[in-house]
This record gives structure tokens, sequence and C-alpha cells, in this order.
């Protein structure tokens, strides 16, 4: 997690339709925050014969108001969601059920509970009508989105590849303000490498992130990603080398000046790093009272 820069100054779109290429239309939601940024982007792709509507976003009326108006009558012929976090996925119920539309993209995801609320940021209600696998695709008038299987951030995450123009729609995998937070159990950052690496190998020409603005060279801002996960795995070696410790020991060398609201998630992402260290033979943890210690293995 690596914030690159500020929101910027308002006013924001919010609510409104911004076209960004002829395929492609943006609404960004009400629901701004440390972790969403300007809040979350909704992507309308294709014409007035019938349109894919990617990550609806929260369950507020005001934003399936504002997709709804930048619809403005054509067929939804696809609700389709990159993931199931809460800023993600709630709207596409509202949104299905006002206009008969289906929802496909990303799997319900079955959680690994194995500590308290693991489950809770994520959109239990989600039911979709039809999960797409890596690489199968959706088509309508003039478009075709194909799937990416992009695990890490959550294990059901997606990005949409927009065939005729080359564009991806990356979700969370990539943000374009922000590395992204990678929360165990589910978030896992071997995967999140992986998915890393299988981006780095396309030659997509944009990148459109649910937060943040657009990416105009992907494969550069990718292998940045790459190199600043590496650079905090080297950290963490060199922290746990100098003394073994727990993990919100490790965040003040790490997160010189983080907005305090983040640390939660600095710690999560300090996690995900150990348990992929740890699978690797590279780091091994002991139990004490304040929780696990950790030391180079
Ligand atoms: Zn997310």
């Amino acid at each position: 997690m690596q914030a690159m820069a500020g929101p910027p100054p308002k006013p924001w779109p919010t609510g409104l339709s911004e076209q960004l290429e002829p395929l492609v239309r943006r609404v960004l939601a009400p629901n701004p925050s440390p972790y969403t940024y300007t809040g979350t982007q909704t992507y309308i792709v294709g014409g007035r014969e019938g349109v894919a509507v990617i990550d609806p976003g929260p369950d507020e009326g005001d934003h399936v108001a504002a997709i709804e108006s930048a619809v403005d009558g054509a067929p939804i012929l696809a609700i389709m969601c990159t993931h199931t976090h809460r800023d993600h996925s709630p709207a596409a119920a509202p949104l299905a059920a006002r206009n008969s539309a289906p929802i496909v993209g990303c799997a319900p995801l079955i959680i690994r509970t194995d500590r308290p609320r693991a489950d809770a940021p994520f959109d239990q209600s989600y039911a979709p009508d039809r999960v797409m696998e890596d690489g199968e695709a959706m088509s309508g008038p003039g478009w075709t989105l194909r799937a990416v299987h992009t695990p890490g951030h959550t294990s059901n995450h997606l990005c949409f590849a927009l065939e005729e123009s080359g564009a991806l729609f990356t979700g969370d995998h990539i943000m374009g303000w922000s590395t992204s937070v990678i929360v165990p159990p589910d978030g896992d950052m071997s995967d999140y490498m992986a998915s890393l690496q299988k981006l780095y190998e396309r030659e997509d020409s944009v990148f459109y992130p649910a937060h943040g603005p657009q990416v105009d060279r992907p494969r550069q801002l990718v292998r940045g990603m790459i190199g600043h996960r590496r650079q905090r795995e080297a950290q963490i070696l060199r922290l746990m080398g100098e003394q073994p410790r727990a993990i919100p020991a490790f965040i003040p060398a790490m997160y010189k000046g983080l907005d305090e609201r983040l640390i939660p998630a600095a710690e999560m992402s300090v996690e995900a790093h150990l348990i992929d260290l740890e699978q690797r033979g590279l780091a091994a943890r002991s139990a004490s009272d304040t929780g696990d210690i950790w030391q180079t293995n």
C-alpha cells in the first residue's frame, strides 16, 4: 500500500457521466474515503443499442439513479462486477431488478473464516446469474468484454478487457492512486504478485481502475508496482533480521508519514507479505501474549 497522490481538488464529477472514449463512460459514486479515494468509479461500456455496467458500486439511491441517467434508456445487457467488496457490487441487485438485467462476472466469495469478521468488507448478498471464468467473454452490440482472472486483492477478482479498444477495467487489482490493499485471509500476496505479472505480460492500451485516474502507460505502472512490492519484502526481511517483532512494530520504519486512518491497512499488507514469506520458507512466527512474533527463517 503506497499512496501516490492525494485526491484532486473539488469539485469532483460525482454523479456525472464522463465520456472517456467512444465506447466508455464513467460515473463517480458518492462514497469518498481514505480507502476509496474520490469514490468508486462505475463504467458504462457500449452505446444506444445496449450497454454493460462495470462495478455498479455501493447501494445508494443517488448513484443508481446517476447510472440510469448516464445509460439514458439504452438496454442494460450485463451488470459486471470485478469483485464483491461493499464499495463495488451492492448496487448490482437494485440495478438488475429495476432494469431486468443479468448480473455477470466474478464468482460469489467463499471466505475462509479463520478469524473474527473476516467477511466484514464483503457483499454477502451478491448473487450472479452467470460467473465468468478466466478468458470467457460477454458481448453486446459493438463491444466484447473478456474476463482476466486476477486474484490477490480478493480471490474472486476479475479484470475485464474491452477488445475493441484495448482498454482494461482493473477494479481494485490496479488502482490509479495507490497500490492495492491485500487483506488476509482472502487477500493473498503470492496470487497478487502472479496477477501483476499476468498484466505485465499483456499489451493493454489503458487501464480504467475503480478508484483514481486512468493509467495511460499500463506496463510501466505494473512494473513499478512489482518493484515496490519487492522493496517492501526486502524491508520486512531486513527489519526481522535486525530484531524479531510483531506486526505493528514494522509500520513506523516502513510507512513514514502514513495517514493514521490507513494504519490498519498497512498492518494487513505487512501480514500478507509475512504469510507469503512464511509459505516460501523465509519467515517463521512464534506465538506471544501480544500476538505473533515474526523472525527470519
Ligand atoms: Zn476491493
